[in-house]
Order: C-alpha cells, then sequence, then structure tokens
C-alpha cells in the first residue's frame, strides 16, 4: 500500500506502479469519485464530505474494501492499495480483512512531500474538491488521523519512507528500489 498527504504524487505513482507490475490498482478516492459521477447511494452520501475535504465513514471505507479485496484478481496478481488505510479503524480493518482472505501486507510506502509543496501543488491541480478550505481540512486530517499509521506500519516493519521530491521519473526509480527488496 501506498500512504502520504493528498497532492504528494501518490495517484500518479500508483498507476506507474502497477503497470509496472501487474498488480490490482485500488484507489479509494477513484472508487468515490466514480460512485459520485454515476449518483449511486454510495456517492450521493460521500459527495459533501469530499467536497468538504472531510473523510468518508470508516464503515463505509471498510465495507468497499472488504468487497473489493474479495474478487478473484486480487489473489492472482496482487494490489496496490491507494488511500487506504487512512484512520486507525481502517488499518485495523485492513488486518482483520487480509487475514480473513489469507493474504497479508508487505509494505508500505510513505511517499513523503512537505506541507508546502504539496498545498502548491494542490492549488495547481484545479480539481473541483480543491478549494483552500478543503485542501487546509485535509492536510488537517491527514496529521490527525493518518500520519499516526506510519508508526502502526514501523511497528509491524512494514514501512519505507521514499522522498517524492523530484521528477516523476526519479521518485518512481526510488519506488521501484524498495519494492524490489520486497517482491524479490
Ligand atoms: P483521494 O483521491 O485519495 O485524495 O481521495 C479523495 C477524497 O475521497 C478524500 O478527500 C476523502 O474525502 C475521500 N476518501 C478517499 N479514501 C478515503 C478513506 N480511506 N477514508 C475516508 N475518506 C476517503
Amino acid at each position: 500500500m501506498i500512504l502520504g498527504r493528498q497532492g504528494s504524487g501518490k495517484g500518479t505513482q500508483s498507476l506507474r506502479i502497477a503497470d509496472a507490475y501487474g498488480c490490482v490498482h485500488v484507489s479509494t478516492g477513484d472508487v468515490l469519485r466514480a460512485a459520485v459521477s454515476e449518483g449511486t447511494e454510495l456517492g450521493l452520501k460521500a459527495a459533501a464530505v469530499m467536497e468538504s475535504g472531510g473523510l468518508v465513514s470508516d464503515e463505509i471505507m471498510n465495507g468497499i474494501v472488504a468487497e473489493r479485496l474479495a474478487k478473484p484478481d486480487i489473489g492472482e496478481r496482487g494490489v496496490l492499495l491507494d488511500g487506504f488505510p487512512r484512520t486507525a479503524d481502517q488499518a485495523d480493518a485492513l488486518e482483520r480483512i487480509l487475514t480473513d482472505l489469507g493474504h497479508s501486507l508487505s509494505l508500505a510506502i510513505n511517499l513523503d512531500v512537505p506541507v508546502d509543496e504539496v498545498t502548491d501543488r494542490m492549488m495547481a491541480r484545479g480539481r473541483s474538491d480543491d478549494t483552500e478550505e478543503a485542501i487546509r481540512r485535509r492536510l488537517q486530517l491527514y496529521e490527525e488521523q493518518t500520519a499516526p499509521l506510519l508508526d502502526w506500519f514501523e511497528e509491524r516493519d512494514l514501512l519505507a519512507t521514499i522522498d517524492g521530491l523530484g521528477s516523476e521519473g526519479v521518485v518512481f526509480e526510488r519506488l521501484r528500489a524498495v519494492i524490489a527488496k520486497c517482491v524479490a
């Protein structure tokens, strides 16, 4: 799995990793955005929360991930989780989900980009949920809820922190180097 502040480039790098290693890419942000644009019940529930930069409830997110990880392609190809877990409750749920399915986590990548830099990047990408207020809220929630998970992964000896500054290609090579150690 990959975690990092919003705007750290984890979406872009996740696509490259999935492409290079042939694994399934599961982005919970993409799942939610698809639900919003299709106007499903989930989308209707999630839209306002996403617009405000808040977090969709753990119950909803854990359900989405449990259902997706149970599909057979995950066991066949492996998976890169992007944007989940974001809270301690989600991390506990992930451990349970993987154990129940007979899978396990091999690596947690922390794509590290400082707050000032991600703020500039998010202002520049101009996504509809990238208002100044929503960006501030997302970064605050990241520090409060998601950053503490770094210790959770560290305790399980799963964490690799990667410097996310630099060109896309340079960052990808850094990612490849840590992934190579764990899939070798
Ligand atoms: P992302 O594309 O990962 O930046 O996600 C976009 C938005 O979807 C976030 O700002 C949250 O509102 C919501 N979201 C995505 N993943 C999660 C998650 N694991 N838990 C709660 N909310 C999430």
